[in-house]
């Protein structure tokens, strides 16, 4: 069962590797929400999201005979930049598979940072059963975007900076996908301010985690329809849910235009890019899905990796 050692010797690994993100605040946004507002910035952490800490967190544990192979995955999105820089600044090969219709700019990126890019049909093929066949026939050790206890225990030390930085909070605000995120900084949240509640934010049409956690049990949906892209996961990990279902208090939602209205904020306001699955939780604290009137709010920003053109029209 994970625990928050595990964060403490996460953020042992990752250290000098990854970005302290720095912590900001804001007048406009405190006005607006009723609270007190402390944004973690990983929009600013390397490769532009918080995942850096997962995948180089997993890969840093590698035997020799796993560094000789190599690491193999599959996303779309900011997990495979992820892996192929962190693989790359441990010198080691990495493979991940894409589907044909992603973004040619996450594909070149991902190029970019080292990576080996397999193109898959998302319509025709399973990723699961093409990343385990090859991680078979490559000896190569496959490490998933969010269902693994390496990769949750490396995306809390985001929620441990933030608690050591400000201290007691009186709630935790964090985006939701797969669960890595939201774990990890569940577990740091119940060892440094045992007192605060956390919340998971999903996109409204994607809202899985929120009926898993009202069941009691991990639910699964079709691919949703929302411009969170880093949301658009259909369930929770096991992994995951094991320590949501913990250490979590409730699940909210915000819509589309919420986020984009979000996205306009931190732009104009803040200066910043934040893309569409980072704005999930200032979202709630700023149209009022999740409550925050009066108190000490953590928020992780998780990524900025938007196109620029997708995000002019977005913001138009
Ligand atoms: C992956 C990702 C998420 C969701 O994280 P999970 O660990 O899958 O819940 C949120 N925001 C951004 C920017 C991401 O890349």
């Amino acid at each position: 069962m994970l625990t928050y050692a595990d964060i403490e010797q996460a953020a042992q690994r990752i250290r000098g590797a990854a970005h302290r993100t720095p912590v900001l605040t804001s007048r406009t946004a405190d006005d607006r929400s009723g609270a007190q507002l402390f944004f973690k910035c990983e929009n600013f952490q390397r490769m532009g999201a918080f995942k850096f800490r997962g995948a180089y967190n997993a890969i840093s544990r590698f035997t020799e005979d796993q560094r000789r192979a190599g690491v193999l995955t599959y996303s779309s999105g900011n997990h495979a930049q992820a892996i192929a820089l962190s693989a790359s600044l441990l010198g080691i090969r990495s493979a991940i598979l894409m589907p044909h219709d992603a973004p040619e700019l996450k594909i070149q990126a991902t190029k970019a940072y080292g990576g080996e890019v397999i193109i898959y049909d998302r319509y025709k093929e399973n990723r699961e059963e093409i990343g385990q066949r090859l991680a078979q026939e490559r000896g190569m050790t496959l490490i998933p975007p969010y269902d693994h206890p390496d990769v949750i225990s490396g995306q809390g030390t985001a929620a441990k900076e933030l608690f050591e930085e400000v201290g007691q909070l009186d709630v935790l605000l964090v985006c939701l996908g797969g669960g890595g995120l939201l774990a990890g900084c569940a577990l740091a949240a119940a060892a440094l301010s045992p007192s605060c509640k956390v919340i998971g934010v999903e996109p409204e049409l994607g809202n899985d985690g929120q009926q898993s956690l009202r069941k009691g049990e991990v639910v699964r949906i079709g691919v949703p329809d929302t411009i969170a892209d880093g949301a658009k996961v259909t369930h929770v990990g096991d992994h995951n849910f094991e320590v949501i279902k913990r250490h979590v208090d409730d699940i909210v939602t915000v819509s589309d235009a919420q986020l984009v209205s979000t996205m306009k904020f931190f732009a104009e306001r803040m200066k910043m890019i934040v893309e569409p699955t980072g704005c999930l939780g200032a979202a709630a604290a700023m149209h009022g899905a999740a409550p925050v009137e009066g108190k000490r709010v953590g928020i992780i920003i998780s990524g900025g990796n938007v196109d620029l053109s997708a995000f002019a029209r977005l913001v138009a």
